[in-house]
């Protein structure tokens, strides 16, 4: 799994990228290890941070309670 490797927009170091898939979308964390700036996508478009913690969130309880809902 080669992919383009992103860089930072602040100080153009490469980007770590942590994806995983969640209920059938594609969630990346890119972060970088020289300015601390941290990023989240969901589906190659941009959220906030608020939304990725939800996202991982909801996809801990599911995976709990599976049919409820
Ligand atoms: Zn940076």
């Amino acid at each position: 799994m080669v992919k383009h490797r992103s860089c930072c927009p602040r100080c153009s170091a490469p980007l770590v990228e942590i994806s995983f898939t969640q209920r059938g979308s594609t969630l990346n964390m890119r972060s970088c290890a020289t300015c601390h700036s941290r990023s989240w996508y969901r589906d190659e478009v941009a959220i906030d941070l608020a939304a990725a913690l939800e996202a991982v969130a909801t996809n801990r309880a599911a995976e709990r309670g599976a049919g409820a809902g």
